[in-house]
């Protein structure tokens, strides 16, 4: 872990130092705007210790409760507070529903006031199991699809096999004609 524990870190959400929380159960310290907008900074990985429920989060919710916290814009692009990149929006969850602030070079990310929660509850097993579900949904219902274009091309070409067989035939017995008449003609004249 790319370690800034000695250094405040100023919030990339509204520019107040960052206090350090010691997280016991996974060893790390996390920066958290506590007298600010709430965010919170996570060193590269980090933040794997603590999307999933049953990670323990509770020093953060002991500190986070009762407490208002400044409002920020969201949209606003973000500058990683330990390398100074420009951080990129976007999805830690399968559902596309919550947008974090992610910085390409070292890894870190931003979650804004609340985030964290959103991500713990999207990550839950029952909701996993859902976004399977709805993944699994989507795969057969195109193979339904496919089948079914595969059903419609055949019926197709075979109309159209069906067709060129007749006009072959047609084609064939006015050749035949033709020549027949031809031969006539000729037996005629002579
Ligand atoms: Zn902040
Ligand atoms: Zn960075």
């Amino acid at each position: 872990m790319a370690d800034n524990d000695s250094v405040v870190i100023k919030c990339p959400a509204c520019g107040c130092e960052m206090v350090k929380v010691f997280m016991p159960k996974a060893g790390v310290n996390l920066d958290v705007c506590i007298n600010g907008c709430g965010g919170i900074y996570f060193d590269n990985r980090e933040f794997l210790e603590f999307d999933e429920p049953h990670e323990d989060i509770s020093p953060l919710e002991e500190l986070f409760k009762d407490k208002e916290f400044k409002h920020v814009d969201e949209n606003q692009t973000r500058y990683c507070p330990v390398c100074g990149n420009a951080m990129m929006k976007n999805y830690s969850d399968i559902g596309k529903e919550v947008q974090v602030d992610e910085c390409y070079s070292c890894g870190g990310k931003f979650l804004d006031n609340q985030e964290i929660k959103k991500i713990r509850s999207l990550n839950s097993p029952e909701n996993r199991q859902r976004s399977d579900a709805i993944v699994k949904n989507l795969y057969s219902s195109v193979g339904i699809e496919l089948e079914e274009k595969k059903k419609r091309y055949n019926q197709l070409t075979h109309g159209f096999n069906k067709l060129s067989r007749m006009i072959f035939a047609v084609f064939m017995i006015i050749t035949i004609l033709v020549i027949c008449i031809g031969f006539i003609l000729t037996f005629l004249v002579k």
